[in-house]
């Protein structure tokens, strides 16, 4: 067994699409980053990758490369997942943690769950997201971003 954890945060930007854990979610604006911001996705890419000793997300995709502008968070998550298969490791469970002030995310959680354990090869189940506020307090709380927290068990070689 290999746990591994990832914490990511992005600020909002107007005029942005807001995607969180592969899915789309309508707000006033999104987060700012060179892919499509899903600080979910980042969270969980880093602790699967820091499961397997595989480094970081910034590591295997450079956010000065032209080819990840943009880009559908979902592929890197994939990518990784393959990079864990091809050394025998599989995803035991991964449990997510969103601080957000807004918007509400509660009924999105189930989308999130059933794309993300699609991408990871797993059962819904075994993708456990969950969201809070901070009270008003700190960036996410000032409604400044959003941050993300994952937790994941790997088995396997
Ligand atoms: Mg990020």
């Amino acid at each position: 067994m290999l746990i591994g954890q990832g914490i990511d945060a992005h600020r909002f930007e107007p005029g942005r699409r807001l995607v969180l854990g592969g899915v789309e979610i309508a707000h006033d604006q999104g987060l700012a980053a060179h892919s499509d911001g899903d600080v979910v996705i980042h969270a969980l890419c880093d602790a699967l990758l820091g499961a397997a000793g595989l480094g970081d997300i910034g590591h295997h995709f450079p956010d000065q490369d032209a080819a990840y502008a943009g880009i559908d968070s979902r592929i890197l998550l994939r990518r990784v997942t393959d990079a864990l298969a091809e050394r025998g490791l599989a995803v035991q469970n991964a449990d997510l943690t969103i601080t957000a002030q807004a918007p509400k995310l509660a009924p999105h959680i189930a989308a999130m769950r059933a794309t993300l354990a699609g991408d990871l090869g797993c059962p819904p189940a075994r993708v456990n997201v969950k969201a809070t506020t901070t009270e008003r307090m700190g960036f996410t709380g000032r409604g400044e971003g959003i941050a993300a927290f994952a937790v994941v068990l790997l088995d396997g070689a």
